[in-house]
């Protein structure tokens, strides 16, 4: 079984098979293969070059929706977003559900959002643990990182 894994570091997709517990980047880091984080998997070393390929191509895709959501941003009024966001999360069910409702609302709303951004959801939430929150979001695959600082949900509209 082969996977592919991105570099915390670089961002660049790599092809690793899934026995091992780290491989290299071609960067020099040392990224660790936790299951997950397996963007893709596949059966054979030849898949892998696809798959590899496929993972890049997603990657550079949330980096264009990056650039293409700053503009638009600039414009919309932000703390009108975070009220809105707040509101629909509150009514989203117990604490988890909270934090994930507001990541994707937030996504739906910015396309991609920062830090700050979670924070002052989380905040009128009444939810001072914005770390641990991020941690959970990004542990459990419900938000990546397109770009250092930047979130979004993976599936914006579920
Ligand atoms: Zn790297």
């Amino acid at each position: 079984m082969f996977g592919v894994v991105v570099c915390p570091r670089c961002h660049r997709a790599k092809g690793v098979a899934l026995s091992k517990k780290t491989t290299s980047c071609s960067c020099g880091f040392e990224i660790r293969v936790l299951p997950a984080k397996v963007r893709a998997r596949v059966g054979t070393e030849r898949e892998l070059i696809e798959a590899v390929q496929r993972v890049s191509a997603e990657l550079a895709g949330g980096l264009a929706e990056y650039e293409r959501a700053l503009e638009p941003r600039k414009k919309k009024r932000v703390a009108d977003v975070h009220a809105r966001v707040a509101a629909v999360a509150k009514r989203a069910g117990d604490r988890a559900h909270r934090i994930r409702a507001a990541a994707v609302e937030l996504s739906n709303e910015l396309e991609v959002f920062s830090y700050e951004d979670l924070r002052t959801v989380l905040a009128s939430l009444g939810i001072p643990e914005v770390d641990e929150s991020l941690d959970e979001l990004l542990r459990a695959n419900v938000v990546y990182e397109p770009r250092e600082g930047f979130y979004r949900a993976v599936r914006p509209t579920a």
